[in-house]
């Protein structure tokens, strides 16, 4: 069986689904209006089934269970994680604490951070890829002011327990700020921001289904923000700038449509990562897994022996018009993997390391091809490497 294009990278991004796509003509023509323009509010807010922008706001937030919140919406989970960051550190902030495992949007601010002079440590990851724990607890001092620790990676789809680090942290310093990444883990795995106890909560439209462009930050209420752009004050003036309502309107039935299908969703990609495991290991090929039974099904971590992922990558897309990841697609990569090498993995398994990411579009006959393929691919690499 052949394919046109199997696209095997879904945490680096997804299509839009095809239902929304046909709704958008509708709703372009209903709501192009500016949505902070008087005119719209006064109009639109009485209409109780309409999707206006509050009424989505509303929606997403039930989404996410933040009943005790404000929901912002920004350009990019990128620029929502920004804001959580750089909107509450303060002059008189005395530590930060990040995980090594963070995503470029929350690492490489945290760097920036201490390029201007804060104190900011980093806390190393454990084998599995999850926030190392001992670890944790050793960083998080009475002095810590904010948190910023990633839900799901999306590196290896390692899981972190949210609920028991906020609670470690607020022990220590009940007043410490709690941001969390949770671009891989909102309409994939369970989220509540309410029971995860998180002051802010990342989320991104582009990967459940929505359009790229859109992300959010959730923000419990009496959590003090500054905005980083200025402007007219849209987003209660914590991010100006007319809302990108098309975007917004996808990321709203994206996270209505995500929610609900949970655990239907949730089976579906485990039997599609249980099947590409299965066959992989049927194979003669020789390989180590970063992901482990307890992540998120829809990411694996996998490193072919002396192999370079980057010339798999490219043979398999070639070749075979199968798409991969190698690592987050999000950043430019350089060589070495920081994510990798703080749980342990050795350089050589790092140069031969594939991410591949399930969605919701893959079929059972797509992973059995990407195994068949991967399999050519990597013998016919080995040969030629003889
Ligand atoms: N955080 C995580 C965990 C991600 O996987 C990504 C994208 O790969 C982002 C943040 C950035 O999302 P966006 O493209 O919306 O800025």
């Amino acid at each position: 069986m052949t394919f046109d294009s199997v696209f095997f990278d879904n945490a680096s991004t997804t299509k839009i689904m095809p239902e929304i796509a046909e709704e958008l003509v509708c709703f372009n023509n209903d709501y192009y209006f500016n949505p902070s323009a008087l005119y719209y509010h006064l109009h639109r807010m009485s209409e109780q089934n309409k999707p206006t922008l509050e009424n989505m706001r509303q929606s997403i937030l039930k989404c996410l269970g933040g009943d005790n919140g404000k929901l912002i919406f920004t350009g990019s989970a990128t620029e929502a994680s920004n804001l959580a960051i750089f909107g509450s550190v303060k002059k008189n902030t005395r530590k930060i604490l990040v995980s090594m495992g963070e995503h470029p949007s929350v690492y490489n601010s945290a760097l920036e951070l201490k390029n201007r002079g804060f104190d900011v440590e980093f806390v190393n990851l454990d084998k599995t890829g999850k926030v190392d724990i001992d670890d944790f607890e050793k960083k998080m001092t009475e002095d810590v002011d904010f948190v910023s620790i990633m839900h799901v990676s999306n590196e290896t789809g390692a899981i972190n327990d949210i609920a028991r680090l906020v609670s470690i942290v607020k022990d220590v310093n009940p007043k410490a700020i709690f941001h969390c990444d949770g671009v891989q883990a909102f309409g994939k795995i369970n989220v509540n921001v309410d029971d995860l106890g998180v002051d802010m909560y990342t989320i991104s439209a582009h990967k459940i289904y929505g359009s790229k462009g859109v992300g959010a930050l959730y923000v419990k209420n009496k959590v003090s923000l500054k905005p980083i752009i200025f402007g007219g004050g849209q987003e209660s003036g914590l991010r100006s700038g007319t809302e990108n309502l098309i975007g917004i309107y996808t990321l709203y039935r994206a996270s209505q449509i995500v929610t609900k299908n949970l655990d239907e969703n949730y089976n579906k990609i485990l039997n599609l990562k249980n099947l590409f495991l299965q066959k992989l290991a049927k194979t003669n090929l020789k390989y180590a897994l970063h992901s482990f039974e307890d992540n998120s099904p829809y990411i694996v971590s996998a490193s072919f022996e002396k192999c370079r992922a980057e010339t798999l990558l490219n043979m398999l897309g070639d070749y075979d018009n199968i798409y991969v990841g190698n690592g987050s697609a999000c950043s430019s990569k350089k060589m070495g993997n920081r994510v990798l090498e703080s749980m342990g993995v050795s350089k050589s398994d790092i140069e031969g390391n594939l991410r591949i990411s399930f969605g919701l579009y893959n079929t059972p006959e797509e992973v059995e091809y990407l195994v068949q393929k991967l399999s050519e691919r990597v013998n016919m690499y080995l040969t030629n490497a003889r």
